[in-house]
Formats: structure tokens, sequence, C-alpha cells
């Protein structure tokens, strides 16, 4: 169906999710690539922009913050976003009406808002559901396609190391790596290097860090973010999986204080316990093992009531597992 609705469009605008990680860049480029292969007139569209990581793949100069509105899209594509508010500024600054949305996604907690759905939570990224797709269209999968999605497995499977990396995943980097796209640079330059300021935004939150019921959290004030000069917002990737990798952890979370008052939250766990449903909570969403939220601040506040449903959820799962077992 959706199929069809993509091959008769002539333009196309695609939107990945504000505070991009490499899945969306990877998928916004990767679809960009395949979408001009097919002849359209492509615009890439984002709210925040392009961590400077994921800047050499093929289109992400092209990536704009303010689409152009003077004449209107056939066809809306959306990207690893799980909900509209994700799609942010590119999206509500289109005047109505608005172009019909094909959702191509992976996360579990999506609300299939688009009028074409094609989410996979199963799929260990975007960029995984992408390649299906792209094979279906009959795109050739080229060098730059390759690297693009590539660079989305890698990143949201951290090097293929997560519970979600299938045979299907493994199978579909190994094409990748026959297009052309190397893992090793790949995986440097967007997984394993990281900016000074995130290396100062660390030394912040490794000092905030605590400890209690399983949960190992930390916070970082407005003021470090500002100090550390980060470009954009700040994503708590790396640390929070930190947080959550440490021995003893069911849970990690870390609460970082934004320019305007607002909290950004990340959350991480194991199996077999689950953050999304709290990222959900606070409207926000996610994977069962990764998710996040945005609260209203002030931080001290945002942190009390994040720790103590952390702890609700961390004691209610364990008490429903302890449950199953018996
Ligand atoms: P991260 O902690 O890396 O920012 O996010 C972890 C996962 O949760 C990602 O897959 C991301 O797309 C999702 N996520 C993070 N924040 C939000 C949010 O505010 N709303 C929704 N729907 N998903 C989110
Ligand atoms: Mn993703």
């Amino acid at each position: 169906m959706f199929q069809f609705a993509i091959e008769k469009a002539d333009t196309v605008l695609v939107i990945t999710h504000v505070d991009p990680d490499g899945d969306a860049i990877g998928s916004l480029t990767a679809t960009g690539q395949a979408l001009e292969q097919m002849g359209k007139r492509v615009t890439l569209a984002c709210e925040d922009n392009v961590p400077a990581r994921f800047r050499n793949l093929p289109l992400a100069d092209r990536v704009t913050k303010t689409p152009d509105t003077s004449t209107p899209y056939d066809l809306l594509v959306v990207v690893d976003c799980g909900d509209e508010s994700r799609m942010g500024r590119p999206y509500f600054s289109l005047p109505e009406p608005k172009p019909t949305i094909t959702n191509i996604d992976h996360h579990i907690t999506n609300t299939q808002f688009g009028e074409f759905n094609l989410v996979d939570p199963q799929a260990s990224s975007t960029a995984e559901v992408l390649y299906r797709l792209f094979t279906e269209l009959e795109v050739t999968i080229t060098r730059g396609i390759a690297e693009s999605l590539l660079t989305g497995m890698i990143t949201d499977t951290l090097g293929f190391r997560t519970s979600n990396v299938t045979a299907n995943t493994l199978r579909t980097a190994a094409d990748l790596v026959k297009a052309g796209a190397e893992i090793a640079p790949l995986t440097l330059t967007a997984l394993v290097q990281k900016p000074y300021s995130t290396a100062l935004i660390w030394q912040v939150g490794l000092k905030n860090m605590q400890s209690q019921d399983g949960l190992i959290w930390t916070t970082v004030p407005a003021a470090d973010v500002r100090r550390a000069g980060l470009e954009g917002s700040p994503s708590s990737s790396g640390l929070v999986n930190f947080l959550s990798d440490i021995e003893g952890a069911t849970m990690g979370c870390v609460l970082t204080e934004m320019p305007d008052g607002s909290v950004r939250v990340g959350m991480r766990c194991h199996e077999p316990y689950n953050v999304a449903e709290i990222a959900l909570q606070f409207g926000g969403g996610g994977h069962t093992l990764a998710a996040g939220c945005t609260m209203d601040g002030p931080l001290e506040e945002a942190e009390t009531r994040m720790v103590a449903a952390c702890q609700e959820a961390i004691h209610r799962q364990t008490a429903a597992l302890a449950g199953n077992v018996r």
C-alpha cells in the first residue's frame, strides 16, 4: 500500500526526530538517497542540527530545519519517530492541509500516527526496516545508502551488542558491508569517539551520580551544560548506558536540564525490566530497554518525581517477575 504512495509521489519531505541520533540521521539520509534514485524531489528536515559525527554521511549537508513550504509536498515520510511530537517544528510549521504521512519506525511505543505505518518493534533500528523496504522498492543499495543504513544499525545496537540483534540484523549488515560500507570506521566516528563537551558532561554526571534500590541516576544542571559548550542538545545516551551497565544496577537514568528549563530524561535497563512504561507515564516513549521523555523543571522536582517513578517500577516489576516464577 504505502509502496504505492511512495512510488506515485513526486515531491517528498522526509523528517526525522528532534535531538537526532545515528539511526535518525542514517535513516533520513538513506531515505533521501533512495528517493532521489527513484527520481523524486526530496527535502530532508530535522528540528535540530545534525551532530558533527554524522555530517560526513551523504546528503547530511542538505538537512534543513526550515523546509520550504511555498508549494505543498505530495508525501511526508517520517523516520524513527515514535509519535507526532517527535517530528518537531519541521512538521508543525507545515501549512494545512498537511501531506499524507508514511510512518517508518521500530519503537514499541509508536502511536501509528501515519496514514501508512511501517512499524516493526522487532527490528534493531529504523535502518533495518528501511533496508527491507528499499529491497521491495528495488532500490540499488549504493555505497552511500549502505553507509547511512549501517550507521543507523551500529548506533542503535551499540555495535551489534543489544538484545534486539537478530540473524536478520546481521544478514542486513553483511549486505551493507558487501555494498561498500565499512564497520570499523563507521563505528569509530558514530559510536566510539565523543566530543570533549560530552566528556565534560560525563564529568558532572559522574560527580552527581547516586544509587538507591537498584536505580543509578544522575542530574546535569543547565549551568554545566552551558559550561561544557555543547553544540545543540545534549545526548545522554553514552552516560545513561554507562550507569545502567554498572554491576548491580537494575536501571540507569540521566536527567539533563535544558536552557529553556525543561528536563530531558534518558533511561536504560536490562532484561527482563522495562523503562518504556516509565517514559510513557511522562509523555515520552522508546523501547523496553531504552527510553526517554521531557519533563517540566525545575531539575530537583523532576528528579524527585522521576526517581520515585523508577523505584516504584523496579519494585512492581520485580514483584511481578517473582510472581511469574512461582
Ligand atoms: P535516548 O535516551 O537515547 O535519548 O532515547 C532512548 C530511546 O527512547 C530512543 O529510541 C528514542 O527515540 C526514544 N525516546 C527518547 N525520548 C523520547 C521522547 O520524548 N518521546 C518518545 N516517543 N520517544 C523518546
Ligand atoms: Mn532508532
